[in-house]
């Protein structure tokens, strides 16, 4: 009998960026937002990517399991992970049973039993909150910023650690309002562990250029280290 399968975009075998020490990632195919610096629309389609089985998924992400050490685990990224919430599951629990730590990289789009399910195999999210006005949060995402915090309530409940992460895009979300809106959701939910800053990027236009899709935040300046030195700092000293 075919176990659960999910679709998968692609698979990174050493990451270094999304969690904790040296990681697997697995990229998630599917994603019903649009986040105008999307880095992944090739991961957008849901009829795309290749089915996977979660067991032989599991067994790929083993073989790698020597490298994790003691910090290191599998990171399950999209596209949006919670749209395939019953692989994922099914994924991290049998990696859990091998001792191996799970980290999951969402939007925080959606709650459901499955997600919930989901989420008692999850060691550590990777939440990203866009922005700090709910309506750019809609128009700049297609995610209402509710639901994002939504998912962040459960999180709170079932104390699961998160690390909230925001790409700092200049003249978007770079303003005092925005790093004291952070700091308050910071200093609200105490399952909340890091917050990361990171700079916007470009990288991804010769994959919209493939699409045959205008990058929707050509217009934005990517910021220098030297600004992203002073956003980090804003944000350290910013007031409630
Ligand atoms: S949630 Fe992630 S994959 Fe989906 S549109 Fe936004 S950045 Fe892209």
């Amino acid at each position: 009998m075919k176990g659960i399968t999910g679709r998968i975009h692609s698979f990174q075998s050493l990451g270094t960026v999304d969690g904790p020490g040296i990681r697997c990632v697995v990229f998630m195919q599917g994603c019903p937002l649009r986040c105008i610096i999307c880095h992944n629309p090739d991961t957008w389609d849901f009829s795309g990517g290749e089915e996977f089985t979660a067991e032989a998924m599991a067994r790929k992400v083993l073989r790698y399991r020597n490298y994790f050490r003691n910090s290191g685990g599998i990171t399950v990224s999209g596209g949006e992970p919670l749209m395939q919430a019953v692989f994922v599951r099914e994924l991290f629990a049998r990696l859990k049973a091998e001792g191996i730590h799970t980290c999951l990289d969402t939007s925080g789009c959606r709650t459901s039993d499955d997600v919930n399910a989901l989420l008692d195999v999850t060691d550590l999210v990777l939440l990203d909150h866009k922005y700090a006005d709910p309506e750019a949060y809609l128009a700049h995402t297609g995610e209402r910023q509710e639901d994002a915090e939504a998912f962040l309530d459960l999180l709170q409940e079932k104390e699961i650690p998160v690390w909230i992460r925001r790409v700092i895009i200049p003249g978007l979300n770079d303003d005092d309002a925005s790093f004291r809106q952070l700091k308050r959701l910071r200093d609200t939910y105490s399952v909340i562990r890091k917050t990361e800053l990171l700079p916007f990027r470009k990288l991804c236009l010769s994959k919209y250029e493939a699409l045959g899709l205008p990058f929707p935040a050509e217009k934005y300046p990517e910021p220098t280290a030297a600004e992203m030195e002073s956003y980090r700092e804003n944000f350290t000293k910013a007031e409630r």
